[in-house]
């Protein structure tokens, strides 16, 4: 039975709709955040303007890293009963060449022991699940509906509501509809801190920063049914005859289909057919062979969606009596499918920096500020790696220039040699440690320089090639100062700033 003060306070949310946290978007940040306050003792408001479930293309992967926050969150059970597929890891398909690189091998302490070369080949190892998104979010919301501590409101938050004599937030207004008539009625809603998640679109980011999210390409979605993948229970990324394309397995018998179409490609304008020309002559004829009738049928019968692939890097937060976080905070282009590693991690984090034992009071406004301060330094341990990493694979698996081809070659050639743990570890968000990216990152640049100096040199006519070395040269610091440009300003954006 709920004790008379987890009873008051439920009848406060309900009856005067006031609360510790307010909880502005039950999706994958909003719904852990609030558990994770609610599981401390807080009493929570969550918000949601839609609670059917979501139909979306995005979220559907999850790393092992965001698994390992599912289960210390206290919701790893919210993969399970929903027809999710096991992810070993990827197979990155370069040119019609496959190359595995499963997710590392783990010793008992969580290290990956092979993270700065190689691969183990025996012990335990990390997975990640595909689901359909609506699905597991609907898990994460009847987790947040059956806490004692937790009332969801389906209602459309509209403003914050700010004090009269001050600029702190004392909460949001919002419209709330009627299900019969479908008349909309204002509401409002207080807490001593409120926490805003509206998702990638946020009409609150503004609260706190003026950055806004930089879209360069879209993800145009395809649901495949029963496609039959080179490497079942591996994520494919499909590299080199195509912008990027993502495969993986979201049901038994559903596979999501992601494809990158940057902004004005020729290919995809509307004098040379559109995006479905652009599929059907170039994208779906660089998946592997076994893979292309499920696509065409798809991209023939089914619904073609599409999603802004935005970058946003975190902004330090002052906040009175409001906080932004999830994709309204950070976002990263989602080819390494790192989103909701992130956010379940940032959950965690803010749960244990607000944890009443070290912040009893969410209204002062000093002690939240302090905390805040120590979750953006103390996050750019796991985001550094994943937000770097996204955007950097981004830029040498889409971009179109010599230099970057060269470190694809190499990135592809040091996959092939096998050293694929301190790589996937990352990807897998399970390696914390953004000087290994560093290391990775810099070894891949110098395998792509070597690959080009040699291919240059035995390029004939015969020994004669021993005379384009000068070339190969300039081309080596070419191929170098390119790796620099791409990384060296995302991880001091990422890591420093
Ligand atoms: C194409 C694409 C594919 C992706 N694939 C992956 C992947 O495979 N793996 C991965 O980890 N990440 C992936 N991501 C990223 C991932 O989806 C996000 O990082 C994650 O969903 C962010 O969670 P969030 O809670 O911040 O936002 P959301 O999950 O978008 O939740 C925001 C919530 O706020 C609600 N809301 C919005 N406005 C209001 C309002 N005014 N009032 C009340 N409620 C409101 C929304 O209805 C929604 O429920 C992908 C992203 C894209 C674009």
């Amino acid at each position: 039975m709920a004790t008379p003060t987890v009873e008051a306070r439920r009848l406060q949310r309900e009856r005067h709709h006031e609360a510790d946290v307010v909880v502005v978007g039950a999706g994958v940040f909003g719904c852990a955040a609030a558990h994770a306050l609610a599981e401390q003792g807080r009493s929570v408001l969550l918000l949601e303007r839609w609670m059917t479930e979501p139909d979306r293309i995005v979220g559907e992967l999850l790393q092992p890293g965001g698994i390992q926050a599912l289960k210390r969150l206290g919701l790893g059970h919210c993969v399970e009963g929903i027809d999710s597929i096991t992810c070993r890891g990827y197979n990155v398909i370069y040119r019609g060449h496959d190359v595995l690189i499963p997710y590392p091998t783990m010793d008992d302490d969580g290290g990956v022991p092979y993270q700065w070369s190689g691969a183990g080949k025996e012990g335990k190892r990390e997975v990640g699940k595909g689901f359909h998104h609506g699905r597991f979010v609907s898990r994460l919301r009847e987790a947040c509906l059956a806490h004692p501590n937790i009332t969801v409101r389906e209602t459309e938050v509209v403003k914050v509501i700010r004090g009269e004599h001050s600029d702190h937030v004392l909460g949001v207004e919002t419209r709330t509809k009627d299900p019969a008539t479908g008349v909309k009625t204002p509401d409002c809603f207080f807490g001593q801190l409120t926490v805003i998640a509206d998702g990638y679109d946020s009409k609150f980011r503004g609260e706190v920063t003026a950055d806004k999210p930089v879209a360069r390409s879209k993800f145009y979605a395809l649901e495949l049914q029963d496609a039959d993948l080179p490497a079942p229970g591996f994520g494919h990324v499909v590299i080199g005859e195509a912008y990027p394309i993502l495969l993986y397995q979201i049901g038994t018998h559903e596979t999501r289909a992601l494809f990158d179409v940057p902004h004005n490609i020729p290919e995809a304008s509307v004098a040379a057919g559109g995006v479905r020309n652009y599929l059907t002559r170039h994208a779906i004829p660089a998946l592997p062979a076994s893979v292309r009738p499920a696509a065409l049928a798809a991209l023939e019968g089914g619904r073609l969606r599409s999603m802004p692939n935005s970058w946003l890097p975190p902004t330090p937060q002052v906040p009175r009596g409001v906080v932004v976080l999830g994709d309204a905070f950070n976002m990263r282009h989602p080819l390494t499918g790192a989103g909701m590693t992130v956010a379940l991690h940032d959950a965690l984090l803010l749960a244990e920096l607000l944890h009443p034992d070290r912040t009893p009071s969410l209204s002062d406004d000093a002690a939240v500020q302090a905390a805040l301060r120590a979750l953006y330094w103390r996050r750019k341990s796991y985001t550094a790696i994943l937000n770097v990493l996204a955007q950097a694979l981004y830029a040498l698996f889409a971009a179109d220039d010599p230099q970057l081809h060269a470190l694809r070659v190499g990135c592809f050639e040091y996959f092939r040699r096998g050293i694929t743990d301190g790589p996937c570890g990352m990807l897998g968000g399970v390696i914390h440690r953004p000087v290994v990216l560093a290391y990775h990152f810099f070894s891949v640049a110098f395998l792509g320089i070597w690959m080009h100096f040699v291919e240059t040199v035995t390029s004939g006519p015969g020994p004669l090639g021993v005379l384009k070395a000068p070339i190969a040269v300039v081309d080596a610091v070419l191929i170098l100062a390119k790796a620099c440009v791409v990384f060296l300003p995302l991880i001091w954006r990422e890591g420093f700033r």
